[in-house]
């Protein structure tokens, strides 16, 4: 059979892959495009997975990131169920596990991360789930009913998420985090102990700086999560979220420099010839963390990396990306908002009443503003947002101030 060649070969099916395709046709690109994904569908929203999806408040239609008709309409090809397996970047051709080649012009890896694994004695014991695909959750779902108790083992968004919902479904949930804190890899402290605090309030059992030794059948055909410490936690249902892993193994064994993800210019160029990666598995300086060179895993990096890897495709010229982090979360009835890249942070000012659940915690490096929190108050979000492009600094008494618009802070 004679191999397919596209003129953009896009590689994952998740929001940069399909962010990328819309943007190039937004562009005027007439070549063809084709986006090979591993999963059986269409490209949808991951957000809700871990949200409205769990909770049963939205089918799988709505959280489709465009309709079938989008694609056929715009000539963007979809070849699902794919797995790339290896990259030939001399040859501009990929593999995939079942022994398709697709050749190409311009490659866009855009495959995000697996779900880190739990790698300890019972990890693949039935009952125990990830939560990064449709199919994931649909596990979850099947299996509630005969469900009273889950363990949560990670206390990440994944984690804190998913508690948030079964705990609204009556479950017995347990929270399990490795770290002395929950959100420990994306918050500063303060935020940490109040999202503690209110899971606790909710019913669930939170355990901090604990280890996981291993899960064993329980009782009565259930499960037993047993930490280091001796504890152990019987359970009928556990969900991992321990975070990903960069899904690039066939880029760097094709040569492209970096380690963990892999490495990309300001404008997404790896350093294999045509070949660009956006979203979760990208590392790239970032100008809201002092150039450091990173993986922003949020929405908004891949839609935003995908609209310049697609404009400079299409048009041959783009403005470098240097977008804006944001990120946000719900959880019971509290709706996080966070702007910038609070990682190296020297001091934290909470504005508003932590008691009230509606504050924002500003966060500062050399008295300059990196990020916000913003739990329930979308006015410092919106306002914060030009602080911290500006790297704006001001008197600490007015940030702590809530009477005082941030707006005026500039
Ligand atoms: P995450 O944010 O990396 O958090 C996972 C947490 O689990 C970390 O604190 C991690 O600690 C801890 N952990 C690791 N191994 C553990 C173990 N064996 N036992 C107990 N705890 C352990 O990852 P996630 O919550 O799984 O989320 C996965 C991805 O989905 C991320 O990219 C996340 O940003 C994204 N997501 C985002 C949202 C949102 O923005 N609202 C919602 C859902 C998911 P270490 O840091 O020490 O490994």
């Amino acid at each position: 059979m004679s191999e397919r060649r596209f003129d953009v070969l896009i590689v994952g099916a998740g929001h940069g892959g399909a962010q990328a395709a819309i943007a190039l046709r937004q562009k005027g690109f007439a070549g063809t495009i084709a986006i090979v994904g591993d999963e059986a569908e269409l490209p949808y929203e991951r957000p809700p997975l871990s949200k409205e999806y769990l909770a049963g408040e939205k089918a799988f239609e709505r959280i489709l990131i465009r309709p079938a008709a989008f694609w056929a309409e715009r000539s963007v090809e979809m070849l699902l169920g794919h797995r790339v397996a290896s990259v030939d970047a001399d040859a501009r051709r990929v593999v995939t596990d079942d022994g398709a080649t697709f050749g190409y012009g311009n490659l866009i890896w855009a495959t995000g991360g697996s779900p880190r694994r739990l790698t300890c004695s019972g990890h693949d014991l039935p009952g125990i789930h990830g939560v990064r695909t449709r199919a994931d959750v649909d596990a979850i779902m099947a299996e509630l009913d005969g469900v009273q108790r889950v363990c949560i083992i990670g206390g990440g968004y994944i984690g804190l998420e998913a508690a948030a919902v079964l705990t609204k479904f009556g479950k017995h949930v347990t929270l399990l985090e490795a770290q002395d804190r929950v959100l420990a890899r994306v918050a500063g402290a303060p935020l940490s102990a109040f999202y503690a605090a209110e899971h606790r309030a909710a019913g669930v059992d939170l355990r901090t700086g604990v280890t996981v030794d291993c899960v064993e059948r329980g009782d009565g055909g259930g499960l037993s999560v047993r930490t280091a410490d001796g504890g152990a936690f019987p359970c009928e249902m556990v969900i991992v979220g321990i975070g990903i892993v960069p899904a690039v193994a066939p880029l760097l064994a094709a040569g492209a420099a970096g380690g963990n993800g892999v490495d990309v210019n300001a404008w997404c160029r790896t350093s294999l010839p045509d070949v660009f990666a956006i979203g979760d598995c990208a590392a790239q300086a970032n100008r809201f963390a002092g150039d450091a060179r990173l993986r922003v895993e949020s929405v908004q990096n891949a839609n935003d990396q995908a609209a310049t890897v697609a404009t400079l495709i299409a048009t041959g010229d783009a403005p470098a990306h240097a977008a804006l982090p944001w990120f946000w979360s719900n959880q019971y009835d509290l709706r996080l908002q966070t702007v910038g890249l609070s990682t190296g942070h020297d001091d934290a000012v909470v504005r508003g009443d932590m008691a009230a659940r509606a504050f924002s915690i500003v966060y500062l490096r050399e008295g300059r503003v990196i990020a916000l929190d913003c739990v329930n108050v979308t006015r410092d979000y919106v306002q914060g947002r030009k602080l911290v492009e500006q790297g704006a600094s001001p008197p600490r008494d007015r940030l702590a101030d809530a009477g005082v618009p941030l707006k005026e802070l500039l």
